[in-house]
């Protein structure tokens, strides 16, 4: 599983990050994926970052 970080759209709330820190990290001003590959126990705090981003800038698949 992997997970995408629209830059142009996130606007740096840090919620993916709270509710995944071991998928996502802020840099800067802006939210970042910090894992290539998804690990599975991590998959389902993944696709939650991705469902409560305010956004919508987080794709999973
Ligand atoms: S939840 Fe969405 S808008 Fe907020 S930091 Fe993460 S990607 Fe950016």
């Amino acid at each position: 599983m992997k997970a995408v970080v629209d830059a142009e759209k996130c606007i740096g709330c840090g919620l993916c990050v709270q509710v995944a820190p071991d998928v996502y990290e802020m840099q800067g001003d802006k939210a970042v994926v910090k894992v290539d590959e998804i690990a599975e126990e991590k998959a389902e705090d993944a696709k939650n970052g991705a469902e409560q981003c305010p956004v919508a800038a987080i794709t999973v698949s």
